[in-house]
Protein backbone atom coordinates (compact mmCIF):
# COMPACT_ATOMS: atom_id res chain seq x y z
CA UNK A 1 0.00 0.00 0.00
CA UNK A 2 1.42 3.16 -0.57
CA UNK A 3 0.88 6.00 2.31
CA UNK A 4 0.78 9.85 2.05
CA UNK A 5 0.89 10.78 5.74
CA UNK A 6 -0.13 14.53 6.68
CA UNK A 7 1.14 15.71 10.11
CA UNK A 8 1.47 18.97 12.04
CA UNK A 9 3.51 19.61 14.91
CA UNK A 10 0.71 20.76 17.00
CA UNK A 11 -3.21 20.79 16.85
CA UNK A 12 -5.17 23.68 15.41
CA UNK A 13 -2.69 23.98 12.35
CA UNK A 14 -5.49 23.09 9.58
CA UNK A 15 -4.04 19.15 9.20
CA UNK A 16 -7.25 17.89 8.67
CA UNK A 17 -8.89 20.30 6.14
CA UNK A 18 -5.26 19.58 4.08
CA UNK A 19 -6.36 15.40 4.44
CA UNK A 20 -9.85 15.78 3.77
CA UNK A 21 -9.04 18.16 0.52
CA UNK A 22 -6.36 16.28 -0.38
CA UNK A 23 -8.82 12.84 0.22
CA UNK A 24 -11.28 14.30 -2.41
CA UNK A 25 -9.03 15.43 -5.18
CA UNK A 26 -6.90 12.35 -5.12
CA UNK A 27 -10.55 10.37 -4.78
CA UNK A 28 -8.82 8.07 -2.46
CA UNK A 29 -10.65 5.06 -2.05
CA UNK A 30 -8.22 4.39 0.85
CA UNK A 31 -8.14 6.79 4.71
CA UNK A 32 -7.57 6.84 7.81
CA UNK A 33 -7.94 8.94 10.81
CA UNK A 34 -4.50 8.06 13.51
CA UNK A 35 -5.27 11.30 15.56
CA UNK A 36 -6.90 8.74 18.07
CA UNK A 37 -7.32 11.22 20.77
CA UNK A 38 -9.68 13.62 19.37
CA UNK A 39 -10.66 12.51 15.75
CA UNK A 40 -12.68 14.71 13.17
CA UNK A 41 -11.86 13.59 10.05
CA UNK A 42 -15.42 11.88 9.96
CA UNK A 43 -16.90 15.37 10.39
CA UNK A 44 -15.60 16.19 7.12
CA UNK A 45 -16.26 12.59 4.81
CA UNK A 46 -19.86 12.51 5.81
CA UNK A 47 -19.53 8.30 5.24
CA UNK A 48 -23.36 7.25 4.50
CA UNK A 49 -22.76 3.35 5.42
CA UNK A 50 -22.99 2.12 8.68
CA UNK A 51 -19.69 1.56 10.40
CA UNK A 52 -18.51 -1.35 11.62
CA UNK A 53 -17.63 -0.42 15.37
CA UNK A 54 -15.37 -2.62 17.43
CA UNK A 55 -13.81 -2.72 20.78
CA UNK A 56 -10.13 -1.98 20.94
CA UNK A 57 -8.08 -3.88 24.17
CA UNK A 58 -4.88 -1.71 25.81
CA UNK A 59 -2.85 -3.21 27.93
CA UNK A 60 -5.19 -4.53 30.64
CA UNK A 61 -5.88 -3.53 34.13
CA UNK A 62 -4.72 -4.81 37.88
CA UNK A 63 -7.86 -6.54 39.66
CA UNK A 64 -7.49 -7.56 43.18
CA UNK A 65 -9.28 -10.91 44.60
CA UNK A 66 -10.32 -9.55 48.32
CA UNK A 67 -11.07 -12.53 48.75
CA UNK A 68 -7.38 -14.22 48.63
CA UNK A 69 -5.66 -10.64 49.79
CA UNK A 70 -3.88 -11.11 53.15
CA UNK A 71 -2.79 -7.05 53.49
CA UNK A 72 0.64 -7.25 52.85
CA UNK A 73 1.03 -4.34 51.35
CA UNK A 74 3.66 -5.86 49.22
CA UNK A 75 1.89 -4.38 45.61
CA UNK A 76 1.28 -0.99 46.95
CA UNK A 77 4.61 -0.72 47.42
CA UNK A 78 6.30 -2.18 44.41
CA UNK A 79 3.36 0.04 41.73
CA UNK A 80 6.20 2.56 40.31
CA UNK A 81 2.80 4.25 39.01
CA UNK A 82 1.12 4.44 42.54
CA UNK A 83 -2.02 3.14 41.22
CA UNK A 84 -2.76 1.09 44.20
CA UNK A 85 -4.01 2.92 47.06
CA UNK A 86 -5.31 1.64 51.02
CA UNK A 87 -8.98 3.06 50.99
CA UNK A 88 -11.83 2.03 53.85
CA UNK A 89 -9.50 -1.44 55.01
CA UNK A 90 -8.90 -3.07 51.24
CA UNK A 91 -5.95 -2.47 48.68
CA UNK A 92 -7.52 -0.83 45.35
CA UNK A 93 -6.65 -0.27 42.14
CA UNK A 94 -7.18 3.19 40.60
CA UNK A 95 -8.26 2.51 37.28
CA UNK A 96 -6.53 6.06 35.81
CA UNK A 97 -3.45 5.01 37.27
CA UNK A 98 -2.95 1.56 36.23
CA UNK A 99 -0.59 1.18 33.43
CA UNK A 100 -1.05 -2.78 33.01
CA UNK A 101 2.78 -3.49 33.54
CA UNK A 102 1.65 -6.77 35.76
CA UNK A 103 4.49 -5.66 38.21
CA UNK A 104 1.70 -6.07 41.40
CA UNK A 105 0.27 -9.75 39.80
CA UNK A 106 4.07 -10.76 39.50
CA UNK A 107 4.92 -9.76 43.97
CA UNK A 108 1.55 -10.68 45.34
CA UNK A 109 2.44 -13.17 47.52
CA UNK A 110 -1.21 -14.60 47.53
CA UNK A 111 -1.81 -14.66 43.55
CA UNK A 112 -4.18 -12.63 44.49
CA UNK A 113 -3.65 -9.80 41.48
CA UNK A 114 -4.58 -10.53 37.73
CA UNK A 115 -4.63 -8.02 35.01
CA UNK A 116 -7.94 -8.05 33.03
CA UNK A 117 -8.40 -7.37 29.73
CA UNK A 118 -9.39 -3.44 29.61
CA UNK A 119 -11.60 -1.91 27.04
CA UNK A 120 -9.18 0.77 26.25
CA UNK A 121 -10.74 2.68 22.82
CA UNK A 122 -13.61 2.09 20.19
CA UNK A 123 -12.22 1.07 16.18
CA UNK A 124 -14.18 2.04 13.50
CA UNK A 125 -14.01 1.19 10.01
CA UNK A 126 -16.31 1.98 6.67
CA UNK A 127 -15.66 -0.54 4.32
CA UNK A 128 -17.80 -0.40 1.20
CA UNK A 129 -16.61 1.44 -1.95
CA UNK A 130 -14.27 3.21 0.07
CA UNK A 131 -12.11 2.29 2.76
CA UNK A 132 -11.84 4.39 6.19
CA UNK A 133 -10.89 3.48 9.01
CA UNK A 134 -10.46 5.85 12.35
CA UNK A 135 -10.81 5.14 16.03
CA UNK A 136 -11.29 6.88 19.67
CA UNK A 137 -9.05 6.21 22.66
CA UNK A 138 -11.25 5.93 25.71
CA UNK A 139 -10.51 8.82 28.34
CA UNK A 140 -7.67 7.96 30.65
CA UNK A 141 -5.89 5.19 28.34
CA UNK A 142 -2.67 5.47 27.67
CA UNK A 143 -2.01 2.68 24.72
CA UNK A 144 -2.53 5.79 21.48
CA UNK A 145 0.13 4.09 19.62
CA UNK A 146 -0.99 0.87 19.88
CA UNK A 147 -4.32 2.28 18.59
CA UNK A 148 -2.90 4.17 15.94
CA UNK A 149 -1.28 0.96 14.93
CA UNK A 150 -4.28 -1.09 15.12
CA UNK A 151 -6.10 1.87 12.60
CA UNK A 152 -3.85 1.19 9.62
CA UNK A 153 -3.59 -2.23 9.94
CA UNK A 154 -7.75 -2.28 9.76
CA UNK A 155 -7.11 -0.17 6.50
CA UNK A 156 -4.65 -1.98 5.01
CA UNK A 157 -6.43 -5.52 5.57
CA UNK A 158 -9.56 -4.14 3.64
CA UNK A 159 -7.38 -2.45 0.71
CA UNK A 160 -4.94 -3.74 -2.06
CA UNK A 161 -1.80 -3.99 -1.89
CA UNK A 162 -1.09 -1.23 -4.28
CA UNK A 163 -4.37 1.08 -3.38
CA UNK A 164 -3.12 4.70 -2.67
CA UNK A 165 -4.07 5.96 1.10
CA UNK A 166 -4.00 9.52 2.91
CA UNK A 167 -3.63 9.12 6.40
CA UNK A 168 -4.32 12.15 8.52
CA UNK A 169 -1.65 11.97 11.85
CA UNK A 170 -1.96 12.90 15.04
CA UNK A 171 -0.42 16.23 15.96
CA UNK A 172 2.89 17.03 18.28
CA UNK A 173 5.61 14.33 18.49
CA UNK A 174 4.36 11.45 21.07
CA UNK A 175 3.49 7.88 20.44
CA UNK A 176 0.56 7.84 17.74
CA UNK A 177 3.05 10.13 15.88
CA UNK A 178 5.73 7.66 15.47
CA UNK A 179 3.22 4.50 15.30
CA UNK A 180 1.67 6.80 11.84
CA UNK A 181 4.53 6.86 10.32
CA UNK A 182 5.56 3.13 9.95
CA UNK A 183 4.73 2.18 6.47
CA UNK A 184 4.43 5.68 4.97
CA UNK A 185 6.07 6.53 1.86
CA UNK A 186 5.77 10.34 2.55
CA UNK A 187 4.82 12.70 5.02
CA UNK A 188 3.54 16.34 4.73
CA UNK A 189 3.98 18.53 7.22
CA UNK A 190 0.77 21.25 7.80
CA UNK A 191 3.36 24.29 9.56
CA UNK A 192 1.51 27.38 10.93
CA UNK A 193 3.47 30.52 10.65
CA UNK A 194 4.24 31.93 13.99
CA UNK A 195 6.66 31.63 16.89
CA UNK A 196 5.63 28.46 18.32
CA UNK A 197 4.35 27.17 14.97
CA UNK A 198 7.91 27.56 13.74
CA UNK A 199 9.23 25.69 16.73
CA UNK A 200 6.49 22.47 16.54
CA UNK A 201 7.28 22.39 12.84
CA UNK A 202 11.11 21.95 13.55
CA UNK A 203 10.11 19.07 16.25
CA UNK A 204 7.95 17.25 13.99
CA UNK A 205 10.71 17.36 11.09
CA UNK A 206 13.31 16.78 13.01
CA UNK A 207 11.45 13.58 14.42
CA UNK A 208 10.39 12.47 10.92
CA UNK A 209 13.64 12.36 9.62
CA UNK A 210 14.87 10.68 12.52
CA UNK A 211 12.84 7.36 11.26
CA UNK A 212 14.26 8.30 7.92
CA UNK A 213 10.83 8.93 6.53
CA UNK A 214 10.79 11.48 3.45
CA UNK A 215 9.13 14.93 4.20
CA UNK A 216 7.69 18.11 2.69
CA UNK A 217 5.92 21.06 4.21
CA UNK A 218 3.91 23.66 3.61
CA UNK A 219 2.25 26.42 5.37
CA UNK A 220 -1.29 27.28 6.07
CA UNK A 221 -2.84 30.71 6.97
CA UNK A 222 0.36 32.01 5.56
CA UNK A 223 -1.07 35.30 5.04
CA UNK A 224 -1.65 35.79 9.08
CA UNK A 225 2.15 36.55 9.47
CA UNK A 226 4.53 36.63 6.11
CA UNK A 227 7.47 36.77 7.64
CA UNK A 228 7.13 33.74 9.51
CA UNK A 229 6.06 31.94 6.42
CA UNK A 230 9.05 33.00 4.25
CA UNK A 231 11.24 32.00 7.91
CA UNK A 232 9.56 28.85 7.32
CA UNK A 233 10.13 28.63 3.35
CA UNK A 234 14.11 29.71 4.21
CA UNK A 235 14.18 26.86 6.83
CA UNK A 236 13.05 24.40 4.14
CA UNK A 237 15.50 25.80 1.17
CA UNK A 238 18.31 25.57 3.34
CA UNK A 239 17.09 21.62 4.98
CA UNK A 240 16.48 20.32 2.00
CA UNK A 241 13.17 20.08 2.50
CA UNK A 242 10.76 20.22 -0.51
CA UNK A 243 7.76 23.00 -0.39
CA UNK A 244 4.38 22.25 -1.10
CA UNK A 245 3.07 25.42 -0.98
CA UNK A 246 1.41 28.04 0.62
CA UNK A 247 -2.14 28.34 1.90
CA UNK A 248 -3.83 32.07 2.49
CA UNK A 249 -6.31 32.99 4.85
CA UNK A 250 -9.85 32.82 3.63
CA UNK A 251 -13.03 33.85 5.46
CA UNK A 252 -15.37 31.87 2.95
CA UNK A 253 -12.57 28.70 3.88
CA UNK A 254 -13.14 29.09 7.38
CA UNK A 255 -16.98 29.10 6.82
CA UNK A 256 -17.06 26.22 4.78
CA UNK A 257 -14.75 24.43 7.63
CA UNK A 258 -17.07 25.21 10.43
CA UNK A 259 -20.12 23.60 8.20
CA UNK A 260 -18.16 20.48 8.45
CA UNK A 261 -17.22 20.59 4.47
CA UNK A 262 -14.11 19.54 2.27
CA UNK A 263 -12.46 22.30 0.82
CA UNK A 264 -12.00 20.40 -2.33
CA UNK A 265 -15.93 20.92 -1.91
CA UNK A 266 -16.04 24.73 -2.55
CA UNK A 267 -15.21 27.34 -4.57
CA UNK A 268 -12.48 29.69 -3.08
CA UNK A 269 -8.90 30.70 -3.22
CA UNK A 270 -7.90 28.26 -0.30
CA UNK A 271 -9.39 25.82 -2.05
CA UNK A 272 -7.56 26.42 -5.29
CA UNK A 273 -4.45 26.59 -3.20
CA UNK A 274 -4.69 23.37 -1.64
CA UNK A 275 -5.48 21.79 -5.62
CA UNK A 276 -2.29 23.30 -6.43
CA UNK A 277 -0.44 21.75 -3.57
CA UNK A 278 -2.06 18.38 -4.13
CA UNK A 279 -0.86 18.12 -7.49
CA UNK A 280 2.92 19.20 -6.08
CA UNK A 281 3.15 16.38 -3.79
CA UNK A 282 1.77 13.44 -5.54
CA UNK A 283 4.83 14.59 -7.30
CA UNK A 284 7.01 14.43 -4.90
CA UNK A 285 5.48 11.46 -3.91
CA UNK A 286 5.75 9.35 -6.91
CA UNK A 287 9.29 9.79 -6.25
CA UNK A 288 9.52 8.22 -3.07
CA UNK A 289 10.54 5.30 -1.53
CA UNK A 290 8.57 3.74 1.12
CA UNK A 291 9.82 3.86 5.07
CA UNK A 292 9.72 1.05 7.26
CA UNK A 293 10.05 1.29 10.76
S1 LIG B 1 0.36 -7.99 47.43
FE1 LIG B 1 -1.44 -9.30 47.23
S2 LIG B 1 -1.86 -10.00 49.25
FE2 LIG B 1 -0.48 -8.27 49.47
S3 LIG B 1 -1.82 -6.50 49.72
FE3 LIG B 1 -1.41 -6.67 47.57
S4 LIG B 1 -3.11 -7.91 46.79
FE4 LIG B 1 -3.09 -8.19 48.97
S1 LIG C 1 -0.44 -3.39 36.87
FE1 LIG C 1 1.34 -2.06 37.23
S2 LIG C 1 0.45 -0.01 37.22
FE2 LIG C 1 -1.26 -1.41 37.48
S3 LIG C 1 -1.51 -1.50 39.66
FE3 LIG C 1 -0.18 -3.19 39.10
S4 LIG C 1 1.90 -2.41 39.35
FE4 LIG C 1 0.52 -0.65 39.36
Amino acid sequence: MRQLLILSGKGGTGKTTVASAFIDFADARAFADCDVDAPNLHLVMHMQEKPEISDYYGMGKAKIDHSKCISCGICIKNCRFDAISFKEGAYIVEEYGCEGCGVCAYVCPQTAIAIKPDVAGELCLYKNAKVFSTATLKMGSGTSGKLVTQVKKNMQKHCDKDAFAIVDGSPGIGCPVIASISGVDMVLVVAEPSISGMSDMERIVKTVQGFGAKIAVCVNKYDTNIDKALEIEEYCKKNHIPFMGRISYDKSAAEAINKGMSLAKVDCRASEEIDRMYLNTMECFNETKKIHL
